[in-house]
């Protein structure tokens, strides 16, 4: 299975798991297959590297997903959604987060020194309930709602938990968005300089 995130140019920047998920709807549908859900899995650190997921099945994404859509009502802007569709949200939500996560364990290896493993192979369910329940801490944690921000990029959708300090991280990423931002200011610079 897939381990190396590239190929699928996944992103893993915006400082929180359930944050990152949401994050591979853009610019397009990153999880619309197997192979790069798994590598998703891996990059955002939900198993230990390594870890086998030639189990994974078809339905994995559409249940990702699901939970994206979740994440996506009850973490942008409150206002934005109606009270039915948040309820709903919040429902599904706490079911995905009641499930166990997937159990690790120490395991000594060859030279000594101790690696982590998971107990027995991760079902689909475990690896929800792990970014659902990050979603519930950050959606309870007042200090960490309050750092959520939306990227200020041109039609850039994404979310981010700024922990910048003085909170002045205006972009989802300074090499994306920021440098889009940067040419585009130079340009009307230039633009205003030749007029
Ligand atoms: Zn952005």
């Amino acid at each position: 299975m897939a381990r190396d995130t590239a190929p699928y140019e996944l992103r893993f920047d915006a400082g929180r798991c359930c944050l990152d998920l949401l994050a591979t709807s853009h610019p397009h549908e990153h999880l619309d297959a197997v192979a790069p859900l798994c590598a998703w899995i891996t990059g955002a650190g939900l198993v230990p590297p390594g870890t086998p997921l030639g189990h994974a099945d078809p339905a994995w994404p559409l249940r990702f997903r699901e939970l994206r859509a979740h994440i996506g009502t009850l973490v942008r802007a409150e206002g934005d959604s109606d009270p039915r569709a948040r309820a709903r949200a919040l429902g599904r939500l706490n079911e995905l987060a009641a499930a166990a996560p997937p159990v690790p364990r120490a395991v000594r290896q060859e030279n000594g020194s101790l690696a982590r493993e998971l107990a027995g192979r991760p079902e689909c369910a475990a690896l929800l309930a792990v970014v659902a329940r990050d979603a519930v801490e950050l959606l309870t944690d007042p200090v960490a709602r309050a750092a959520v921000r939306e990227c200020a990029g041109d039609d850039c959708p994404l979310v981010y938990l700024d922990t910048s300090r003085g909170r002045r991280r205006r972009w989802c990423s300074s090499e994306t968005c920021g440098n889009r931002e940067r040419v585009a200011r130079h340009r009307r610079r230039a633009a205003l300089a030749r007029s």
